[in-house]
């Protein structure tokens, strides 16, 4: 059985001459009203054109930031609206309001083809409450529902989950599409041998990935500063790094539960070491002789060819969290080593992880490119791989509201 199975794309779904309601993920940075980073808005840029071609009346909707207290006109959509206007090279109407007659006035004032943007959805906390009153203000304003924002799909919040229920019609963009195929294929049967990546800041946010993965995989390759609190685990003294000494039990545990089930378990055997975090220099040490008074920011050479071995006849590799601390120059050779080699493996290879993803684009040359996916959400990826149902996915499914 495949993830994508029940759910219509927009390819299947009736939209032409339609009004549609186009949840996307337009959750921004922004810098005193200036878009500082458009990758979402391109991302969604594909699925936008489609609908337009196909002759639909567009109704763009999405949250932007965390408005805590209602309407914040540092929030407004509009700072989105101009620069998707700058690529659609067409006319965007933002009205004040995502609901209402506000909002129906620039909505039934749309011809075939056109397209507007609503009101940042957050300016009504009932959006986050996935309130059915809220959701049925928004289902006034469309024939069919399609959801393209895959960063939220792991929330029941009203415009990706109660109004989804509202539509007969109802869909997944192509973004959408992307992440459901890709990810799915990980839960539902990733081709053997599968070798999963795990490194980052903390093994607490990460445990009940490691535990869904230990079902799965046949390797599990640490690194990162969680690395750290599994060799403390194994006895290893990391000296100053980061170890989260409550979690030396559970990592134990995890690394008993991967014996039982016959996962072979890869940690650092050498590191690149400094005295602090804003160190501008490291040096490479064993993992068993970490000087005094040194932390461990980064995997060693010698650990980078290990995992690399690992990679080589894979045929599925997921990861998740850097290796280091890949911001600054002297700790990403790990991270951006590790990506060159799962991305020239011929693996099926996926990447999940704000971190992470931002990691592999940093890689640089064409490592992005050649990866078979990187997902676009952070959190919706992670619970995804844990075998978690999302509500914006699940309510996609079956034909009929
Ligand atoms: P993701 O967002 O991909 O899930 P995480 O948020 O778990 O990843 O972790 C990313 C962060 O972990 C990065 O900011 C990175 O600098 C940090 N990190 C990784 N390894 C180390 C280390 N050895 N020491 C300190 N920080 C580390
Ligand atoms: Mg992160």
């Amino acid at each position: 059985m495949g993830y994508l199975d029940g759910i219509r794309t927009i390819k299947d779904l009736p939209i032409e001459n339609k009004r549609l309601f186009l949840r996307v993920d337009f959750n921004v940075p922004l810098d005193q009203g200036k878009v500082t980073d458009d990758t979402r808005v391109r991302e969604a840029l594909p699925t936008i054109k489609h609908a337009m071609s196909r002759g639909a009346k567009v109704i763009l909707a999405s949250h932007l930031g965390r408005p805590k207290k209602g309407p914040d006109p540092a929030l407004s959509m509009e700072h989105v609206g101009a620069v998707l206007a700058e690529h659609l090279k067409a006319e965007v109407h933002v009205p004040d309001d995502c609901i209402g007659d506000a909002a129906k006035k620039v909505v039934f004032d749309l011809r075939d083809g056109q397209v507007c943007l609503l009101e940042n959805l957050r300016f009504h906390l009932e959006e986050e409450k996935d309130d059915e009153a809220f959701a049925a203000a928004l289902s006034q304003l469309a024939d069919v529902y399609v959801d393209d924002a895959f960063g939220a799909v792991h929330r029941a919040h009203a415009s990706v989950h109660g109004l989804a229920k509202l539509f007969r019609d109802r869909g997944c963009g192509f973004l959408l599409e992307k992440e459901i195929a890709a990810l799915g294929k990980l839960v539902t049967g990733a081709d053997k041998p599968y070798v999963a990546v795990l490194g980052g800041a903390k093994v607490s946010d990460k445990i009940a990935v490691v535990e869904a993965l230990l079902a799965q995989v046949d390797a599990l390759v640490i690194g990162g500063a969680m690395a750290n609190t599994f060799l403390a685990a194994m006895g290893k003294d990391c000296k100053a790094s980061k170890v989260e000494g409550d979690k030396l039990a559970l990592a134990r545990t995890l690394l008993e539960k991967a014996k039982q089930k016959g996962v072979e378990v890869l940690v650092p055997i050498d590191g690149v070491v400094a005295g602090s975090l804003e160190a501008t220099e490291g040096a490479v040490v064993d993992v068993s002789s970490v000087p005094d008074g040194k932390m461990i920011l980064d995997i060693g050479p010698k650990t980078i060819e290990l995992f690399a071995k690992r990679f080589a006849n894979a045929k599925t590799i997921f990861w998740n969290g850097p290796m280091g601390l890949f911001e600054k120059a002297p700790f990403s050779k790990g991270t951006f080593g590790v990506a060159d080699a799962m991305a020239n493996s011929g693996a099926f290879t996926v990447v999940g992880g704000g971190d992470s993803a931002a990691a592999v684009n940093a890689a640089g040359g064409d490592i992005a490119k050649k990866m078979s996916h990187i997902s676009t959400g952070g959190g919706a990826s992670l619970e995804l791989i844990e075998g978690k149902k999302l509500p914006g996915i699940e309510v996609l499914r079956g034909t009929t509201a």
